[in-house]
Formats: C-alpha cells, sequence, structure tokens
C-alpha cells in the first residue's frame, strides 16, 4: 500500500479561510474584532519565528494582534499584572502566554491566571478539567489540530483502536482524551512501555508525539493504518551544504508511508495546523464571549 498523504498546509489554508469568513461575519453583523494577544518573555530565537508567524497569520485572517514582547528578568508580578490587564480587556479574547517561560517564573502560576474563557492555547487546569470530564472549553491547538484531520479523513474514528505515543501535558495527554471523547479506544504509550513495537502494530490510529527523530519505523505500522505524526526533529544535512540542516518527524516517513493508509509528512503536516487553531480557538473564544454561535468544525 502507498499511504495517501494529509496535506496539513492545506488543510490549515482551509480553516483559516473559515476562520476569516467567521470573523468577517462578526465585523459585519455584529461590529466585533476578535483579539488575540502574545505575551514573549525573553529572546528565545524560536519564541521570537513562533511570535512573529502567530501575530501575521491573525491580522491576515482580520483578527486583531497585539503582542508584548517583556524582558527576560520580567518579574513574576508584573508577568501577573499584564495578565490580569489582559483577562479585563474586553478587545481581547485570546491570550497566549509563549513557552517556555524563563526559569525564575512559575509556569503553572502563569498559565492558571489566564481567564479559562481566553486560555486559547487550552493548558489552564480548567480547561484541562473540562476537557476530560468531556465538557465544552478550550482545546490545545496542536491535538485539535491532529483530530481535524482525522475526522476528516475517516468521517468518524468511533470504535477504533488509536496509540498516542508521548504523554506530554501539551500534546500526548490531551490528544488521548480528544480520541477518546470521540470513543475511540486509546492507549498512551511513553518512555517506560513494554514492547512499544506490539502496542503500535495493533493500532489503526498512530500519533507519535515524541520528539525523537524518525523513531517509528515502517514495520510496526499495520497495513492501511493512519500515521499521525507531531514531531518535530531538525537533523544536520551535510548534504545540503555546510551548516545546513533539515527536519524531520517521529516516524520514518518513507517506510511508513509503504504501510500506512494515510499519514501526515514533515515539514506540511501537523506543523501548520497549530496556528490554525489558534485561529480557530480565538474565534471560538470571541464567539462564547458575546453569547453568540460558535463556527462549526472548529473546535473539539
Ligand atoms: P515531551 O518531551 O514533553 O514528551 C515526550 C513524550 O515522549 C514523553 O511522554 C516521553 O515519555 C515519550 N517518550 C520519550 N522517549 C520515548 C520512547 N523511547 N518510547 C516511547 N515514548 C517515549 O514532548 P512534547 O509532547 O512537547 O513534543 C513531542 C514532539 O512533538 C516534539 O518533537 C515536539 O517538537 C513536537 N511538537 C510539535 C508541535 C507542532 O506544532 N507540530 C507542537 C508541540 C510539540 P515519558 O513521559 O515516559 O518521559
Amino acid at each position: 500500500m502507498t499511504a495517501k498523504i494529509i496535506d496539513g498546509k492545506e488543510f490549515a489554508a482551509r480553516v483559516r479561510a473559515k476562520v476569516a469568513q467567521h470573523v468577517s461575519r462578526l465585523k459585519q453583523d455584529h461590529g466585533i474584532i476578535p483579539g488575540l494577544a502574545v505575551v514573549l518573555v525573553g529572546e528565545d530565537p524560536a519564541s521570537q519565528v513562533y511570535v512573529r508567524s502567530k501575530g501575521k497569520m491573525t491580522v491576515e485572517v482580520g483578527m486583531k494582534s497585539v503582542e508584548h514582547r517583556l524582558d527576560v528578568e520580567t518579574s513574576e508580578a508584573d508577568l501577573l499584572a499584564l495578565l490580569d490587564q489582559l483577562n479585563n480587556d474586553p478587545e481581547i479574547h485570546g491570550i497566549l502566554v509563549q513557552l517556555p517561560l524563563p526559569k525564575h517564573l512559575n509556569e503553572d502560576l502563569i498559565i492558571n491566571s489566564i481567564s479559562p474563557a481566553k486560555d486559547v492555547d487550552g493548558f489552564h487546569i480548567s480547561n484541562v478539567g473540562l476537557l476530560g470530564t468531556g465538557q465544552k472549553s478550550m482545546v490545545p491547538c496542536t491535538p485539535l489540530g491532529c483530530l481535524m484531520m482525522l475526522r476528516d479523513h475517516h468521517g468518524s474514528i468511533s470504535g477504533m483502536d488509536a496509540v498516542v505515543i508521548g504523554r506530554s501535558n501539551i500534546v500526548g495527554k490531551p490528544m488521548a482524551q480528544l480520541l477518546l471523547n470521540d470513543s475511540a479506544t486509546v492507549t498512551i504509550a511513553h518512555s517506560r512501555t513494554k514492547d512499544l513495537a506490539d502496542v503500535v502494530r495493533r493500532a489503526d490510529i498512530v500519533v507519535a508525539a515524541v520528539g525523537r527523530p524518525e523513531m517509528v519505523p515502517g514495520d510496526w505500522i499495520k497495513e492501511g493504518a493512519t500515521v499521525i505524526d507531531v514531531g518535530i526533529n531538525r537533523l544536520d544535512a551535510p548534504e545540503k551544504g555546510e551548516g545546513k540542516t533539515r527536519l524531520v518527524g517521529d516516524v520514518h516517513f518513507a517506510s511508513c508511508a509503504e504501510r500506512a493508509g494515510a499519514i501526515t509528512p514533515v515539514p506540511g503536516g501537523v506543523g501548520p495546523m497549530t496556528i490554525a487553531c489558534l485561529l480557530a480557538n480565538t474565534v471560538t473564544a470571541c464567539c462564547r464571549a458575546n453569547g453568540l454561535a460558535e463556527p462549526e468544525g472548529l473546535t473539539a
């Protein structure tokens, strides 16, 4: 079998177009412009790139983008004061604090100080609890993007065997919860899992969120399974020239694509869906804040 490639770039563009359409309707019918505030503390180069592209895409879909770039030495009290101000700003519907934070700041305290209704990353403990009990919540962007692609490809995933490799709070656990909420039979694998190959071989759906380059080989994949590769790993690529690098996922793409029914590539798979889902969450948060109907197909 040769797998269908699930094109995350194209899918993300469709999600953004849907968001833009809804934003335009909110403006026209209600005079409301959804606003997203992104807070970056320090100068981590990767975080700066993410924040820049988040801001650019927020504006592209017609929303208001506010960026707060704070000094690396910003105190916890000052950051909490800014969050309080944003929590109370009626023009801001989504707040995202770019992680990781500098070590002197308590990440849990900061995240849990964002109003849950504006927590567009879905990391606030209230949103984690709501998702865990199958209630309406803000859903973490990367797993939401994976779920959208799975629903699009399969229609329903009810009754399917799914394995999530990785149990982080930002990807693995919420991903498993979303699959469970859609009635898949879910196994969560991690670094202590015995005979991972055997566990993965039983799965109709494999979501790899490990952070280990090309760790999952093709012969772990059940014939026809759907493979969602969340991993983003940068490897040296001397064949492309001195100092050059290339991105690979957590699955070995070529061999997995030979057995899978469908697979997401890296780059161009899950990655582009993450920011698209951040925008989707912001428009959802804005609708909820104003007591308006939520756009269909943009949330879990
Ligand atoms: P974490 O490092 O927080 O979690 C990794 C998980 O993988 C842990 O649960 C760990 O298990 C598990 N693991 C490690 N080694 C093995 C192994 N040999 N066998 C089985 N499980 C193992 O990573 P994240 O969840 O934050 O990210 C995972 C990947 O996804 C990374 O490559 C990251 O860059 C990427 N990512 C991509 C995003 C996107 O937009 N596409 C967004 C976020 C992340 P244990 O708990 O036992 O240690």
